[in-house]
């Protein structure tokens, strides 16, 4: 068994942005996220109101669609769906509480 793979030098420029939330539940309206300025590994749909960061599975498991979600920026959000698998955890979706 060969464990010789040098994880932490992924380069996430190459990783593309995830699908819209939105997009993802209405193929005709599919777009991409747009990384957050100021946050790295967090997206943002600016039309849906929509942010998105990628999750350790187990973490994700334990949150239901609407649960309270702490926001990259502190304040207060609810938890949405998820999204596709990625390097270290799943795509998952919130937006602004309120
Ligand atoms: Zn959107």
């Amino acid at each position: 068994m060969r464990d010789a793979d040098p994880t932490m030098d992924s380069p996430a420029a190459s990783i593309p942005n995830p699908l819209c939330e939105i997009g993802r539940t209405h193929p005709r309206d599919k777009h991409r996220m747009r990384p957050l300025d100021g946050f790295p590994g967090v997206w943002v749909c600016a039309k849906h109101g929509l942010y998105a960061t990628v999750l350790p599975e187990d973490e994700v498991k334990a949150i239901e669609r609407g649960d309270p979600f702490p926001m990259h920026d502190g304040s207060a959000g609810v938890a949405g769906r998820t999204g596709d698998d990625r390097p270290g955890g799943v795509v998952f979706y919130y937006r602004a509480a309120g």
